[in-house]
């Protein structure tokens, strides 16, 4: 099974180990990593394997495979952090604020009013 991977894209070098992630949660299809910007405490990035820009190009296949997971990784989550609620968010295209173009969702522990998202 080979992943489709792009030389040039971060989120495909931490996929292959060619950079370190702090992985929250891996199978074979899907990957889980601390966000490096922790906008909250937890703040974490669920992304196919294999390279896809955004909603776009992301396929079938791997969006039932990347909100397969979110789940989980939501109750891990939860149960790692004390939090009280999650926002899931997804950017696609610059001009909505993606800067990363491998598709991702952003899972955003909240805590309380003063957490730090707005
Ligand atoms: P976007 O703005 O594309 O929706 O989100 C991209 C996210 O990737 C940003 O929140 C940014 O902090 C995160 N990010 C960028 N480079 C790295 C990296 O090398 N490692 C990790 N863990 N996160 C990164
Ligand atoms: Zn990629």
């Amino acid at each position: 099974n080979e992943l489709a991977q792009h030389s040039d894209c971060i989120f495909c070098k931490i996929v292959s180990g060619d950079i370190p992630g702090a992985k929250v949660y891996e199978d074979e299809h899907v990957l889980a990593f601390l966000d490096i910007s922790q906008v909250t405490e937890g703040h974490t990035l669920v992304i196919p394997k294999n390279h896809q820009e955004n909603i776009y190009d992301l396929t079938e296949d791997d969006a039932s495979h990347v909100f397969q997971a979110v789940p989980k990784v939501a109750r891990a989550l939860k149960q790692s952090f004390n939090i009280s609620g999650l926002n899931m968010l997804n950017n696609n295209g610059e001009f909505a604020g993606q800067s990363v173009f491998h598709f991702h969702v952003h899972l955003l522990p909240r805590y309380d009013e003063s957490d730090g998202f707005a």
